[in-house]
């Protein structure tokens, strides 16, 4: 606040990172997406403790496919926060060294944004990770933030705005004017937990055995935040949970759905509970200008439709919202006042 007020000094920065849950997007001032990949580590399952890293991203993807039997996928960020920090460190650096090669160019000044609410050791973890890649400045913002200016928001307006992203690991529901956040209302719930959650109810309801990753399968094509409208299918091919034998099952959108329920219903909560904690001028601002949501889980179909028939506050979908975070970040790279405005202090 007080380095805006004196005056930017500042002349913006070079590459900015969305070092998400589920995905890592990098995006270069005037050069849009340079990378966009999986946020996992590879390592072998034969010594775990030993941590021998095989690939990662979608290098790591690659090596899974051919010996999916002896990996163990790490994803260092996890419910919003860094779970593991050696993991996250060799990511964030062999990723971001990956970028800086790609667009040639030394020492860039790098914008790393964050879950609101990190804590400082996290933060100094990040800092130095984008240090040993070769940035020669890192600058950490809120995610919330990048969302909101991704999605179009003018967060440097008086007027409150409220930016849901709901991502991998973390939803972070936030209201923000003058370019500040004014509440975060950060869940640990998002597209990983609703994989665990599909897995567990074809398990108790079907006695149906899938994977993860199948459970994203059916959550891709099926997942509805208004299971009886529109039901449509989908085959999977799972084990019986008491035989252990290969079964084939048709499961609908209705199943998801039924599945996603309570999931949804704690976003719900948490949009009513920001509400309540926000100074009620803004909260006329969000009646006016709606609720905007971002993020890979702002897919589910139907989710605008029952956020607004329940909060009744229009909600509306970001334009892209797996890269509507990516996109903001790249505007803070050409805004050296807003970054210093925005820019989280260590
Ligand atoms: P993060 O920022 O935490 O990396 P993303 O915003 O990239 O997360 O979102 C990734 C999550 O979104 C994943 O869990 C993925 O399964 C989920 N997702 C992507 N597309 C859809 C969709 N069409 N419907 C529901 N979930 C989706
Ligand atoms: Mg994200």
């Amino acid at each position: 606040m007080l380095n805006w007020l004196l005056g930017s000094t500042t002349s913006g920065a070079d590459i900015y990172v969305d070092l998400g849950t589920a995905n890592t997007l990098i995006v270069g001032r005037g050069r849009g997406l340079i990378l966009n990949e999986p946020s996992e580590v590879m390592v072998s399952d034969i010594d775990p403790k030993k941590r021998k890293i095989l690939g990662l991203g979608l290098e790591g993807r690659e090596i899974l496919k051919k010996n999916p039997g002896h990996i163990i996928v790490i994803k260092p960020i996890k419910d919003g926060v860094i779970a593991d920090f050696d993991a996250t460190r060799v990511m964030l650096k062999t990723f971001l060294s990956k970028a800086i090669k790609k667009i040639s160019l030394s020492r860039p000044k790098v914008v790393v944004s964050l879950p609101y609410g990190i804590t400082d050791v996290e933060k100094r973890a990040v800092t130095e990770a984008c240090r040993s890649a070769g940035a020669s400045k890192t600058f950490l913002i809120d995610e919330p933030m990048a969302a909101a200016l991704g999605a179009g928001l003018p967060v440097k307006g008086a007027t409150g705005q409220m930016i849901i992203d709901i991502g991998g690991g973390s939803t972070e529901i936030a209201v923000i004017a003058l370019a500040d956040i004014v509440f975060c209302e950060p869940l640990r719930l998002g597209g990983h937990k609703f994989d665990e959650i599909i897995v567990r109810y074809l398990k108790e309801t079907k006695k149906l055995i899938v994977t993860d990753q199948q459970a994203e399968f059916l959550k891709l094509k099926l997942a509805t935040a208004l299971p009886k409208k529109n039901i449509i299918t989908e085959t999977i091919q799972g084990r019986d949970l008491d035989t252990g034998f290969q079964k084939t099952e048709t499961i609908s959108s209705e199943d998801i759905g039924m599945a996603l329920s309570d999931s949804i219903q704690q976003i719900i909560h948490g949009i009513l509970n920001a509400l309540e904690n926000t100074p009620p001028e803004l909260v006329s601002d969000i009646i006016d200008s709606g609720i905007t949501l971002a993020g890979g889980g702002a897919l589910i179909k139907e989710l605008c439709a029952k956020i607004e028939s329940e909060v009744r506050i229009p909600v509306r979908l970001a334009e892209n919202p797996l890269t509507a975070i990516a996109i903001g970040g790249e505007m803070v790279l050409s805004d050296p006042e807003l970054l210093e405005k925005i820019q989280i202090e260590l």
